[in-house]
């Protein structure tokens, strides 16, 4: 298996440029107050460009693009933009090592989930919209013998969509697809530590649409996300970021009456019953495989099953086997395509994740592995890597209660049924779950019975476009992905129409 070379070298199938705009009206644009921010790549700690550091100026720039650009594209036909989508998801998959290469040295994911997963999956939403909005209907209903209600779907208009920084391709495709294959225009602010793959993106689709309909503008949150989120000119907004971030999204969206969509935290229960250590060979290796998931992404996934349960009969044996499985997970260089687990998005995120190995060893928690900073050599040293880590402990500890947004999980265990059922669900998030057995009855019940919108049943970390995604409690409201993301971004249009000659 290859090792993809490093942007900029000899050999490389990607080179970043030494500075990237905002891209408004179709057009690369300098931010107005004429400033950048550094970028630097987690791989190694070297900046390797620098981005517009948009401000609410920019944002207004945006907005009278999109503004501009909202209602002929809203009256394209579904068809028309169907085939748009098709060929932005056509120029991806011609590209898709150079935007995994892209992917995987902005954010430090390992290049061998970059190809696929990231990549294929943005690819195939597109797809998915492009089909979706060709097959949706309106509805129709007969009021009286003379008069009928026509319901039409249409457009919101200008739409702000902000995004996290930990699958930046993939976040911004989940937002892109449903929001234009509906007929909205866009601004789209990326997270500040990883906006340039999306830009490269950019590069590579940005002339297939008409000017106007996508904007990004790059920057801080406070600075570019918030005269986006709390903007007059905006219909709806759409947020993926922390719980905290979120509770601000929704009071400025209170404020100017409109809608959004609010993916947030998580702290997901993963739920192993006994009969797995019972069942056959294959089964009982897909389970562990499923609980070292808690690393892959860096453990950086709002759904990351970042608290496993463990029924008490098994839990010694099932414990060892996973812990000898998590010591041989590879981890280095993410352009080499047998490393499993690279680097931290950010050196924020590698001081946070290192403040709550701390915090655990406080409450008393016990490392059964990991527990630590992870040594690399060469240029890689420069790089924010996080051994994978496991701890024993309880649901009361904040270790279990916090998003630590890391390659940590936290370990506990529960007598019966109903136990798991409580722990499971003792959290402030309800956005994932997996739950482990073959016992129809059981894994049936704790599907109905754990608190969160996605519950993995025999399996976890798939993200299939057709399948509804959210949160329940402070995990967020409404959904994304499936078919539901294209009423989240439309209106219902009612024509109340009278084919009476005479009668009113
Ligand atoms: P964050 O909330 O700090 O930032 C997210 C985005 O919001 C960034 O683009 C940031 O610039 C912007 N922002 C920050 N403050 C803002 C403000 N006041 N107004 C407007 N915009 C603002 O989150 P993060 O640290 O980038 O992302 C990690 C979080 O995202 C985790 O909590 C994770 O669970 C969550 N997440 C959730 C999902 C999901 O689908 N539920 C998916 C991925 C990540």
């Amino acid at each position: 298996m290859p090792v993809f070379a490093q942007p900029g070298t000899e050999g490389s199938l990607h080179t970043f440029a030494d500075r990237y705009e905002n891209f408004i009206g179709g057009e690369w644009t300098k931010p107005v107050k004429g400033q950048y921010f550094a970028n630097p790549t987690p791989v190694t700690g070297q900046i390797f460009t620098e981005v517009a550091r948009g401000t609410g100026e920019d944002i207004e720039l945006a907005l009278d693009a999109a503004h501009a650009a909202a209602p002929a594209w809203g009256k394209t036909s579904p068809a028309e933009r169907a085939g748009i989508l098709n060929r932005i998801a056509d120029r991806m998959e011609q590209n898709l090592e150079k935007l995994a290469v892209a992917e995987s040295w902005e954010n430090g994911k390992p290049i061998r989930e970059c190809l696929a997963a990231d990549i294929p999956l943005a690819i195939d939403h597109f797809r998915y919209y492009a089909g979706a909005i060709r097959a949706q209907e309106g509805r129709l209903s007969q009021i009286d013998e003379d008069t009928v209600a026509y319901h039409y779907h249409e457009p919101l208009g200008v739409v702000g969509q902000i995004i996290p920084w930990n699958f930046p391709i993939l976040m911004a495709v989940w937002k892109l697809a449903p929001a234009l294959a509906v007929g909205n225009a866009v601004v789209l602010k990326p997270a500040e530590q990883t906006p340039s793959s999306i830009l490269v993106l950019v590069e590579l689709f940005g002339d297939l649409l008409p000017p106007g309909v996508l904007n990004i503008v790059n920057g801080f949150g406070l600075e570019a996300g918030k005269p986006l989120a709390s903007n007059k000119r905006i219909r709806k907004i759409a947020f993926t970021g922390e719980t905290t971030t979120g509770r601000l999204i929704m009071q400025y969206a209170s404020e100017n009456l409109i809608p959004i969509t609010l993916e947030l935290g998580g702290k997901s229960p993963n739920i192993f019953f006994e009969d797995v250590m019972a069942a056959d060979d294959a089964f009982r290796d897909k389970a562990e495989e499923g609980f070292t998931l808690f690393a892959l992404n860096q453990g950086e996934v709002c759904t990351c099953p970042s608290r496993a349960l463990l029924q008490e009969s098994i839990a010694d044996e099932f414990l060892e086997r996973v812990v000898a499985r998590t010591n041989s997970i590879v981890q280095g260089n993410p352009l080499d395509t047998d490393t499993q687990v690279g680097a931290q998005a950010s050196n924020d995120q590698f001081e946070k994740i290192m403040s709550y190995l701390d915090i655990g060893r406080q409450e008393g928690a016990q490392v059964l592995t990991g527990g630590g900073p992870a040594e690399m050599s060469g240029d890689l040293a420069g790089g924010y890597y996080v051994q994978p880590t496991i701890f024993k402990g309880d649901n009361s500890m904040r270790i279990f209660q916090e998003e630590i947004f890391g390659p940590v999980v936290t370990v506990t265990t529960f007598s019966d049924y109903a136990d798991a059922m409580r722990t499971a669900n003792d959290t402030l998030y309800g956005l994932g779950a997996g739950v482990w057995s073959r016992n129809g009855n059981v894994a049936y019940r704790a599907g109905r019975d754990i608190q969160a919108g996605r519950v993995w049943v025999n399996n976890y970390h798939a993200y299939p476009a057709h399948a509804a995604f959210g949160g329940y409690k402070s995990s967020g409201i409404g959904r994304e992905t499936h078919l539901m993301m294209l009423d989240h971004y439309q209106q219902t249009k009612n024509l109340l129409v009278s084919y009476a000659e005479d009668k009113l």
